[in-house]
């Protein structure tokens, strides 16, 4: 039986007002999205993937998805519908008998469960993970006129009651009738919704208490609990640290201002550049990017935006410290070669360590820079350019205490 395998990970994760998008968050050291695809691609009966991303996630795949040869990668819809859709459009349905459909925001789903939904599939074809309720379900009306609370308009047989998780698998052609189904009513919440709508009986598989769905700050908290419960956390290595590297380069001209690190230094030439060009900033902001594996400056402030036109660097690595941050790291400390035949930097260095340090919301103690001529070498050495070589050291957040 021919699986292929639909990872829905398109959604911008608004509710979670984090910097970066919410698949790439952390979880324990590793973000959601490698969570759920690690287990997927475990998966010897999946044969090949399609993982709908964001699109600017899409454009540049984080490494994990771009190095795996069953993996293909999709620009996501506007909503789950169009997300899912566009990767079933990429589906060969000649080959494909069953589709496997998972949310990325449940990256605690077990490989053990998705090896359950495809058996199952074996007998009824079109099936969902779902949890019985346990909890007394009522259906609640509108309020009484002088309240805000919904009064109780019925109380519903809990036994009859199953609330629907992802993993869900469909036939090939089930699916395709859903998908058609889909484009006219775009409210549906899941597949397994459509599939009943085009007449298809789909069965209940039982889920996993565990495999909550991510959309809150809380349920980040929630998973990393349920992750050290089950041991997960003390087999992988988060506490390893992240090294990234940082370079920039700017052309001198008489009359511009010379600001590294945030602090204006006096001197006859200063730095060309879209921004106040800042080339210490520059480097450092990509030195704490890289060491996350979350892209550049050019990718988060990209110069080809007029809201960056003249920004102030020292608050772009600013922001870059706050991406990391959201995504579970702490920096531990920076250190940079400030190549420049001229001035002579050292009566600044102990000021623009200050400043970078109170910009990163770190102690001045772990922020290191220096300087260095280039011995009238080349166009650094002729005082035609700045550069700047910076390394960041991150480690992963401490645990968060369990609420
Ligand atoms: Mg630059």
């Amino acid at each position: 039986m021919w699986v292929s395998a639909i990872l829905a990970a398109g959604g911008r994760g608004g509710r979670m007002g984090a910097a970066v998008p919410k698949q790439m968050l952390m979880i324990a050291g590793r973000p959601i999205l490698q969570r759920s695809f690690d287990t997927l691609a475990s998966l010897d009966r999946v044969s090949e993937i399609i993982v709908a991303l964001p699109g600017e996630l899409a454009a540049d795949p984080p490494s994990f998805l771009a190095t795996n040869a069953r993996v293909k990668v999709v620009d996501g819809g506007a909503t789950r519908h169009a997300s899912v859709a566009k990767a079933f459009a990429l589906l060969d349905g000649r080959r494909t008998e069953r589709v496997l459909i998972h949310d990325a925001a449940r990256p605690l789903a077990t490989a053990g469960l998705f090896e359950r939904m495809i058996d199952a599939s074996r007998k009824t074809s079109d099936a969902i993970a779902a949890m019985r309720a346990v909890d007394t379900v009522k259906q609640g009306g509108a309020a009484a006129s002088d309240s805000q609370f919904p009064v109780i308009d019925r109380t519903l047989p809990r036994e009859s009651i199953y609330l629907a998780q992802t993993p869900q698998i469909f036939s090939y052609d089930h699916l395709a009738r859903a998908i058609a189904l889909g484009r006219k009513s775009p409210e549906a919440t899941d597949e397994a919704t459509l599939v009943e709508q085009a007449g298809f009986p789909v069965s209940l598989v039982e889920g996993e208490p565990n495999n909550i769905k991510i959309t809150t700050e809380q349920d980040l908290r929630v998973a990393e609990t349920l992750l050290s419960k089950n041991g997960a956390v003390a087999t992988h290595p988060v506490s390893l640290p992240r090294i990234g590297v940082g370079y920039d380069l700017h052309r001198l001209e008489k009359g511009r201002r010379l600001l590294l690190g945030g602090v204006e230094i006096p001197h006859p030439t200063g730095p060309i550049g879209h921004s106040d060009a800042d080339v210490l900033c520059h480097a450092l902001t990509d030195a704490i990017l890289g060491a996350a594996a979350l892209g550049d400056i050019g990718r988060h402030f990209p110069d080809t935006d007029s809201r960056w036109k003249d920004a102030d660097s020292l608050r772009l690595l600013s922001s870059a410290a706050g991406i990391v941050r959201a995504a579970g790291f702490v920096i531990v400390n920076l250190d940079a070669v400030v190549i420049a035949e001229l001035p002579r930097l050292s009566p600044h260095i102990d000021n623009i360590r200050l400043t970078l340090a109170r910009a990163l919301g770190v102690d001045v103690g772990v922020v290191s820079i220096k300087g260095k001529t280039n011995e009238g070498v080349d166009a650094l050495g002729r005082n035609e350019a700045i550069a700047v070589h910076a390394v960041a050291l991150l480690t992963a957040a401490p645990e968060r205490p369990s609420a």
